[in-house]
C-alpha cells in the first residue's frame, strides 16, 4: 500500500495518442517530496536549451503535493511546471481549489504531457480510465463557458477541469491556466505551453483515497495545527479579506505601486481596498479543498455601470494591478476586468502590469492614441483598460520586430502586449526604462523600494519577478525577537534595513519551496506562522518516512539550487539577477516610504555567499555534494 503518495505518473503524447503510466521512485519523493520539486526534477531530465517552448517536445507537467489532497490545512493545491515562452528559463505556476485534490485521489502524483494533438482535444481522467476527446467544439470558448460545456457533456457537475481560455489559445505568452473558474496558474505563461499543443483542459474525477501510514498521530498532528491557524492573531483579518487586507496596509507603509511604479502610494488606495470590497460587494466567503482559513470571496455589483458582474476573488495582487498600478479607483471596473481575465485565461499580474507599462509609454508620448488601437490610454481610463485585456487575449502572430515601422506596428498593440512587457519594448523605441520585469517576467505589486528583502526575493527568483517564491514578509511582520532568533540580527525584521535580508530570503526561499512541494497554501503557512517542524511531523506521519525539520530544509534547497541550475543550463547569466532601474535610481516620491531606493549590491553578494554560489552566481561543487546535485555540476 503506498501512504501519501500514490507513486504514479500519468504520461500523455497528444502527437501520437499514446495514455501509458511510470512509477515515481521512493528516492525521488523523499529527495523531492512532491509538486514543484518533483515538477523540476522532470522538467530538468527532459529538457534542454534547444527545448522550443511551445514545441511538441517541451513537457507540460502537473504536479501534486504530498500532502494534496488529504484532510491538512489549504493542501489542495498543484503546480504547472514547463520551460516559460516567456522568459525562456523556468515556468512554474501554483494554484488552489479543487483539481489537484481530485488528481491525487484519481491516483497520480503527476501528469507529464507532451505532443501535439492535430485538433483541440481534452483529457479525461477517471481514475484508471483515461481518454483523450475532441475538444474542437470548446475551441474558441472561453474558462468560465468550457467548464459549463464539459460538465454538461459529462453529466457531471462535480469533475474539475483546469482548463485554458482564448488567451491560451491564441499563445499570448501571459496566459494561464485556469481550474475552478476563477483559480490561477497565472504566472509565465502555461496557458500557452497548453494552447501550442491544441489541448483546451484536463478534465478530473478520483475517489480513490489516499493511504496514510499512522492515522491517530496524522489526525492529532492535523488538529493542532488546526487549533494553531484558528488562535493566530491574524486569522480574523485573512479569514475576511484575504490578501485584500493588504491594499490599506502597504499603502500606510508606502509601498503600493502608483501609475507603473513611478510612487508607492496611492491617494485613493481607500476607494480599491479589501473592507470596501468585502462591505459593498462580498456576498459569501469561499474556501479551497480542506482550507479553514477560506480567503476567498464571491462577489456581485448590484447598481452602476458594472451591475450584475459577479465572480470570486480578487487578489490583492489583481485589485492593485488594475488599480493604483493604472491610477484606476473605480473597484466596479477593477471586479469586471477580473472576470475578464478569468475567462480568457490571463495572469493579472502580467496582464496589469504591460497595461501599466503602456499607460506610462502613453504619457511620455512613446505611444499615440492613433498608434494604439484608437485607445486613449490616459491614467485611470478603464474602458481604455478593459479594451486592452481583449485586445492582449485576441493575440495576432507578430511576425517580425518593427525596427523601420514600430508606430505601424503599434496598431496591434494588445498583440505586441501579449508578448510580454521585455519583448514589448522592442516594438516601442525608447520605452525600456518603463518596463518592469526580471528575467522577462512582469514585476509583482509591491513597493519594493521600502522592503528591502522583497526586492532581493525578486532578483534572485527561479521564475523571475515574483513575491512567492521567498515571500520574505517577516521583514514587515515579525518581531525583532523573532527575527534575531532566526536570521541573526533584529535588523531583518526592520523593512529599511540591509542587514540580515540575504539569511533572510536564503529562509522563506526554501521554507516557500517546501509549502509548494507539500502543496499547501503560502498564505496560511507564513503569515500564520506554522512551523516547519509541524510539516515534518505531518509528513513523516502520513508517508511512514520520517522527516526532520532539518531534512525539509534541505529539500528546499535542493530544489532551490536544482531550479537555478537548470536556468543557467537555459542560458541565464548572474547579470540576470537585477533590479529595474526605477527601483535601484529613482527614490519614492512620498508616503513611508519616501526617499527609498533599492541597492541589492548591499544584499546580493552575502546571498550568492551563503547559497554557496560563487560570485556569478554558480553553485559550488561542494554544494551541489551536499545536496546530492553533483550530476548536474556546471563548470
Ligand atoms: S488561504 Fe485562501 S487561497 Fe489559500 S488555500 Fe485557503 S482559501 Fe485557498
Amino acid at each position: 500500500m503506498a501512504y501519501g503518495w500514490n507513486k504514479k505518473v500519468l504520461k500523455v503524447n497528444l502527437t501520437i495518442g499514446n495514455i501509458s503510466t511510470k512509477s515515481i521512485s521512493e528516492e525521488v519523493l523523499k529527495n523531492y517530496l512532491g509538486g514543484r520539486g518533483i515538477n523540476i526534477k522532470a522538467l530538468y531530465d527532459t529538457t534542454n536549451k534547444n527545448t522550443d517552448p511551445l514545441g511538441p517536445d517541451s513537457p507540460l507537467i502537473f504536479g501534486t503535493g504530498s500532502l494534496t489532497g488529504t484532510i491538512v490545512p489549504s493542501s489542495g493545491r498543484h503546480n504547472i511546471t514547463a520551460r516559460s515562452p516567456l522568459t525562456g528559463i523556468l515556468g512554474d505556476s501554483n494554484s488552489g481549489g479543487f483539481w489537484g485534490a481530485e488528481l491525487k485521489q484519481a491516483g497520480y502524483d503527476q501528469i507529464i504531457i507532451t505532443g501535439k494533438a492535430e485538433r483541440p482535444v481534452y483529457l479525461k481522467i477517471i481514475n484508471e480510465k483515461v481518454e483523450i476527446c475532441n475538444a474542437e467544439h470548446l475551441w474558441g470558448k472561453n474558462v468560465w463557458e468550457t467548464e459549463k460545456l464539459i460538465k454538461e457533456e459529462l453529466e457531471d457537475n462535480d469533475v474539475q477541469i483546469a482548463s485554458i481560455g482564448q488567451a491560451g489559445e491564441n499563445l499570448v505568452k501571459i496566459s494561464g491556466i485556469m481550474n475552478n473558474l476563477s483559480r490561477a496558474a497565472g504566472r509565465t505563461g502555461m496557458g500557452a505551453v497548453m494552447g501550442s499543443k491544441k489541448l483546451k483542459a484536463v478534465v478530473v474525477r478520483g475517489n480513490k483515497g489516499i493511504g496514510v501510514y499512522d492515522l491517530k498521530r496524522f489526525s492529532e498532528s492535523v488538529e493542532e495545527m488546526i487549533k494553531n491557524i484558528y488562535s493566530s492573531p491574524y486569522y480574523e483579518a485573512r479569514s475576511s479579506y484575504g490578501t485584500t487586507m493588504l491594499v490599506e496596509l502597504n499603502n500606510r507603509l508606502g509601498n503600493l505601486p502608483f501609475r507603473n511604479s513611478q510612487g508607492s502610494y496611492y491617494k485613493d488606495a481607500e476607494k480599491i481596498s479589501g473592507e470596501l470590497l468585502y462591505d459593498k460587494h462580498v456576498t459569501k466567503l469561499k474556501a479551497c479543498f480542506s482550507c479553514p482559513v477560506h480567503c476567498s470571496r464571491y462577489y456581485k455589483v448590484k447598481s452602476g455601470p458594472f451591475a450584475g458582474t459577479q465572480g470570486e476573488g480578487p487578489e490583492y495582487e489583481t485589485l492593485v494591478s488594475f488599480g493604483s498600478r493604472c491610477d484606476n479607483n473605480n473597484l466596479e471596473s477593477i471586479l469586471y476586468i477580473n472576470n475578464l481575465c478569468n475567462q480568457y485565461g490571463l495572469d493579472t499580474i502580467s496582464t496589469g502590469g504591460v497595461i501599466s507599462f503602456a499607460m506610462e509609454c502613453y504619457e511620455k508620448g512613446l505611444i499615440k492614441k492613433e498608434n494604439a488601437n484608437d485607445l486613449d490610454l490616459s491614467w485611470g481610463n478603464y474602458q481604455s483598460i478593459i479594451d486592452l485585456v481583449e485586445k492582449i487575449s485576441i493575440h495576432e502572430q507578430i511576425a517580425q520586430i518593427g525596427k523601420e515601422i514600430p508606430q505601424k506596428l503599434l496598431q496591434n498593440l494588445g498583440s505586441i502586449l501579449a508578448e510580454g512587457v521585455k519583448k514589448a519594448t522592442q516594438y516601442i523605441p525608447n520605452s525600456g526604462h518603463y518596463a518592469l520585469e526580471i528575467k522577462g517576467l512582469e514585476v509583482a505589486a509591491q513597493g519594493v523600494r521600502g522592503i528591502k528583502a522583497m526586492g532581493l526575493g525578486w532578483a534572485v527568483s527561479s521564475r523571475g519577478a515574483d513575491h512567492l517564491r521567498a515571500f520574505p514578509i517577516a521583514e514587515s511582520l515579525w518581531s525583532e525577537k523573532d527575527a534575531e532568533e532566526i536570521f541573526g540580527t533584529k535588523d531583518a525584521a526592520n523593512r529599511f534595513a540591509y542587514k540580515g535580508k540575504a539569511k533572510l530570503v536564503k529562509w522563506t526561499e526554501e521554507f516557500s519551496a517546501i509549502t509548494d512541494c507539500l502543496e499547501m497554501c503560502k498564505i496560511v503557512a507564513m503569515p500564520l506562522k506554522l512551523s516547519m517542524s509541524s510539516f515534518a511531523e505531518i509528513t513523516s506521519a502520513l508517508t511512514g518516512i520520517k522527516f526532520s525539520e532539518q531534512d525539509l530544509f534541505t529539500i528546499g534547497e535542493r530544489i532551490v539550487n536544482l531550479e537555478r541550475i537548470y536556468n543557467l543550463k537555459m542560458g541565464l547569466t548572474y547579470k540576470e539577477d537585477r533590479i529595474p532601474d526605477r527601483y535601484r535610481l529613482e527614490p519614492v516620491p512620498e508616503g513611508n516610504s519616501k526617499g527609498e531606493t533599492l541597492d541589492l549590491d548591499k544584499m546580493l553578494p552575502e546571498y550568492y555567499q551563503l547559497r554557496g554560489w560563487n560570485e556569478k552566481g554558480i553553485p559550488s561543487r561542494n554544494k551541489l555534494d551536499e545536496l546530492g546535485l553533483s550530476k548536474n555540476i556546471l563548470e
